[in-house]
């Protein structure tokens, strides 16, 4: 399936795309009266001005995701698994990943890709800055340069690009 890169829809197939994002999945990508257009067009600047791709910023989040995975497989099973998570893993040299299992799992409202309901945080020890996001979240942003609206799991990308060191 042809990805659908957001920021290269025009102002009317994005005004299209939200009314189908806030009917298919309301509250849940996009809040009730977010613009779609003007936040695409807003985290799109800062990616430029940054000199960022959305790529780079998938690349750091999979990492993330599958050095926290490759602990605990190293863990080998656990008594309690929620505990574990929460408490998460060393990562790097400077980071700690952990990771909290939310309600439900998320389906991408643009093609119905599924995303577990497992949330990821990701803190820098260095600077004290941290992250959270759904596994949902490297999908969207690889396909659809989407970081959802003002919402519980939107990720903003400025702060990606600070807590993860893309500068
Ligand atoms: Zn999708």
């Amino acid at each position: 399936m042809a990805k659908q890169l957001l920021d290269e829809m025009t102002d009317d197939q994005l005004h299209a795309v939200e009314a189908w994002i806030k009917q298919k999945s309301p509250g849940t990508f996009l809040a009730t009266d977010d613009n779609l257009m003007e936040i695409v067009r807003e985290d799109q600047k800062v990616l430029a001005s940054a000199g960022v791709t959305y790529e780079q910023i998938v690349d750091r989040l999979n990492h993330f995701v599958n050095a926290f995975k490759a602990k605990a497989q190293e863990a080998g099973p656990q008594d309690d698994l929620f505990l574990a998570f929460r408490c998460g893993y060393d990562v790097d040299s400077n980071y700690h990943v952990s990771a909290e299992l939310s309600l439900g799992k998320e389906m991408c409202p643009l093609d119905d890709c599924e995303g577990s309901s497992v949330v990821y945080r990701v803190f820098n020890k260095l600077t004290g800055g941290e992250i959270t996001f759904p596994e949902l979240m490297p999908h969207l942003v690889r396909d659809h340069h989407f970081f959802e609206g003002n919402v519980t799991y939107r990720l903003d990308p400025g702060d990606a690009i600070r807590v993860m060191r893309l500068e």
